[in-house]
């Protein structure tokens, strides 16, 4: 059995066919904290996300153009002090996700990045550069993350909490 909040607050319960409906209740009932946290967090969101106001359009042109400066230095900062190599950096705005990197060692930023505190966006690009030495989130990966970069836990939890405001400020689609 799954459970997930979606975005719109709506609770989405998967449980395997043939499933009695009291044993799904059950489930759901014990779950009720965490249901009441995660549509906490998406009402703090919405919130949040309003009081920083809508991204128009051109704005997002603004943003692309300020990211496409300011990340690949960030990267380069910390590439220089951890000794970690990189391919190429790509800026994109994504609406799930923050940062990745590839096999080939290429780095991809999400650009919304920018409009956050400074530390935060130096966090994620951390992360990145640290899956060049362990493409995966082991504790070694985050020994490495936590050696480069000791404020990481402070800032993934703000990115966690806050993150998804951003993604909220879209022109939405049609
Ligand atoms: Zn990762």
């Amino acid at each position: 059995m799954s459970i997930q909040v979606a975005d719109d607050k709506k609770v989405i319960v998967k449980v395997p066919l043939g499933t009695p409906a009291f044993v799904a209740d059950c489930f759901v009932r014990e779950k009720k904290n965490w249901i009441t946290r995660q549509l906490k967090k998406i009402e703090n969101q919405t919130e949040l996300a309003t009081s920083m106001g809508a991204l128009t359009e051109d704005d997002i042109k603004q943003i692309k153009k300020k990211a496409r400066v300011i990340i690949p230095q960030r990267v380069e900062h910390y590439a220089k002090i951890a000794g970690i190599s990189y391919n190429r950096i790509f800026i994109r705005l994504q609406k799930s996700r923050w940062g990745s990197c590839s096999v080939d060692g290429n780095l991809n930023f999400n650009c919304l990045l920018v409009l956050m505190p400074p530390e935060i966006l130096d966090s994620v690009v951390v992360h990145e550069l640290c899956h060049r030495r362990h493409m995966n989130h082991s504790k070694e990966f985050y020994d490495e993350v936590l050696r480069i970069f000791p404020d990481y836990k402070k800032c993934d939890k703000w990115l966690k909490l806050n993150g998804g405001a951003y993604f909220k400020r879209l022109p939405k689609e049609d």
